[in-house]
């Protein structure tokens, strides 16, 4: 995958070089822009947020897994290569960030708050990358 495929979930996008952009960070509360992403000549895409975010929780907040980091390998037969799992601690970091998200909608929802839209449509990333999580262990 290019740099277009994150850059198209983010706001503010700025370029700042060749490969190189700023964008307000999705995983938090961001009111400037935050969030570094850089495209290196491999395919790599990096990303850093200046307030602490981890990358799980940029890619996740815009509903993308860490592969959408990593260019899209082919195999010498031209097939696509078996999906490697990811480690156990990085599912755990997503799956902990995920059961939060959730949590907070239920405390709105204990609380007799409306869930907006934006939110509702967030949950349902939520719920999908945790039934993802749990098929990686499968
Ligand atoms: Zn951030």
């Amino acid at each position: 995958m290019s740099a277009d495929t994150l850059l198209d979930h983010l706001e503010n996008v700025k370029r700042t070089g060749d490969g190189r952009w700023l964008a307000r960070c999705p995983a938090h509360a961001d009111r400037r822009a935050s969030l570094a992403v850089r495209e290196l000549s491999s395919g790599v895409i990096l990303a850093h947020c200046f307030a602490g975010c981890s990358i799980a929780e940029v890619v996740g907040a815009v509903g993308l897994d860490m592969s959408a980091l990593f260019p899209e390998k082919i195999n010498a037969d031209g097939t696509k290569p078996e999906r490697r799992p990811f480690p156990a601690a990085d599912v755990l970091r997503a799956v902990s960030f995920e059961t939060m998200i959730v949590a907070i909608a239920a405390a709105d929802m204990a609380a007799g708050k409306t869930i907006k839209p934006v939110d509702l449509k967030r949950l349902r990333i939520a719920a999908r990358r945790l039934l993802t999580a749990a098929e990686a262990f499968q």
